[in-house]
């Protein structure tokens, strides 16, 4: 079955990854962009302190968020809240840093040697910010608020470049309606994504179940038993199979008709389930009225308990179902073995052979492989 809140994780854990991620290149253009522009001006020569100490903070914050981006996946689910806070700390303090120096280079004649490369930079690090910050609208509009509104207002206020400051209002509503616009886009593809991937897992646990017990079905059996074969023969571990086919199953069928012998199915099924329940059992339908439940890290010693526990079970207490009941029995074949070789299907052989005689003494019982005969069981 789909577990949604797995998936909800998986999917939140990709938006925030994607939010790290994608400025790349944005966090690489701090890094240098300042010290380019301020070493080919005579900025530096004036203001030698604050230029080296601004492009000594923008470039370690650029380090810390390039460092992020290599450790965010591997270490997400331990310091999910961490690490979503410090990348929105860094993309904001770059977004500060950089919105002194575009009101540093609009305001004081000190730095006016730089103030058209820097509005020119600026607009495009604001245009940028809203494809690279798309996952999160909200940073995204607070990232270019910070970068932009202070100087804006500053200019609006200036009756002499208070024309600079309305074209940067109108920047500022165009950069929220383009925001929203590709924050709406992007979420729309991610919950496409979503839905398939959810469709995807639904479908292939569809394939794996069988539609009238739940429990798993032939396809899956004939996948699992390699797999945990050869998982069991790795970790040195004991794999057991059991094989039950439940007794006169045809005349049951006759006698009550199928849509009874369908419910007598569905209640062997979970009876199976009640005793077969650790995490790591797999029940499945092997065929029409006959069940396997594959064991791992299980002895034949347990495995014999549980086929008993299943054989009293299913006997005990007649089935009823609308004004029909009846006694139930089945018959048992238990193999347990530590996995040695490739040929996996020894274990289906010696389970089914063991099935096969307890059919042949009698029914209603269970029967031993020829391989576990002379072990110690209690
Ligand atoms: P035995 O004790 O030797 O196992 O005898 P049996 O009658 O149980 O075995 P047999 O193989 O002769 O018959 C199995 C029957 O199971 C025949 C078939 O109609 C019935 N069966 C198989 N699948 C289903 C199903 O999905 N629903 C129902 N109602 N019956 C089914
Ligand atoms: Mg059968
Ligand atoms: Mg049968």
């Amino acid at each position: 079955m789909i577990n949604n809140d797995l998936l909800k994780n998986e999917f939140r854990k990709r938006i925030d990854c994607d939010f790290v991620n994608r400025s790349k290149l944005g966090v690489i253009f701090y890094a240098v962009a300042w010290s380019i522009l301020f070493l080919a001006s005579s900025v530096h020569l004036t203001n030698p302190y604050f230029c080296w100490i601004m492009a000594g903070l923008l470039a370690l914050i650029s380090a810390i968020r390039l460092g992020l981006m290599i450790i965010i996946t591997q270490h997400y689910e331990r310091f999910t809240l961490g690490l979503r806070r410090l990348q929105t700390c860094l993309v904001i303090a770059h977004a500060c840093l950089w919105s002194i120096l575009f009101f540093l280079a609009n305001a004081l004649p000190a730095f006016s040697e730089l103030t058209t490369s820097i509005n020119i930079l600026t607009a495009g690090i604001a245009s940028a910010s809203v494809i690279s910050l798309t996952p999160k609208y909200r940073i995204c509009l607070i990232y270019n608020a910070v970068l932009t509104v202070p100087t804006g207002v500053f200019l609006l206020l200036d009756p002499e470049q208070w024309n600079l400051g309305v074209l940067i209002g109108f920047f500022c509503f165009y950069l929220i309606y383009i925001t929203r616009r590709y924050h709406k886009e992007y979420m729309r593809a991610f919950r496409i994504e979503w839905s398939l991937q959810a469709k995807q897992k639904e479908l292939q646990a569809l394939s794996q179940t069988d539609f009238l017990t739940k429990t798993y079905n032939r396809l899956f059996f004939n996948e699992q038993i390699a797999h945990q074969w050869y998982l069991a023969q790795r970790n040195r571990e004991e794999l057991a199979l059991l094989m039950i086919d439940l007794d006169h199953f045809k005349l049951i069928n006759d006698k009550y008709g199928h849509v009874f012998g369908d419910e007598c199915l569905v209640h062997t099924a979970k009876i199976i389930r009640n005793v077969a329940k650790r995490r790591s059992d797999m029940v499945v339908r092997y065929g029409g009225e006959e069940f396997a439940v594959i064991l791992p890290q299980t002895g034949i010693a347990s495995a014999i308990s549980m086929a008993e526990n299943i054989r009293e079970a299913l006997s005990a207490q007649a089935f009823s179902y609308r004004d029909a009941q009846h006694v139930m029995t089945t018959s048992i074949g238990v193999c347990a073995m530590l996995p040695i070789g490739n040929d996996y299907k020894v274990l289906l052989h010696q389970a089914d052979d063991a099935l096969y005689k307890a059919k042949k003494n009698g029914r209603n019982r269970v029967e031993v492989s020829e391989l576990n005969q002379y072990e110690d069981v209690p």
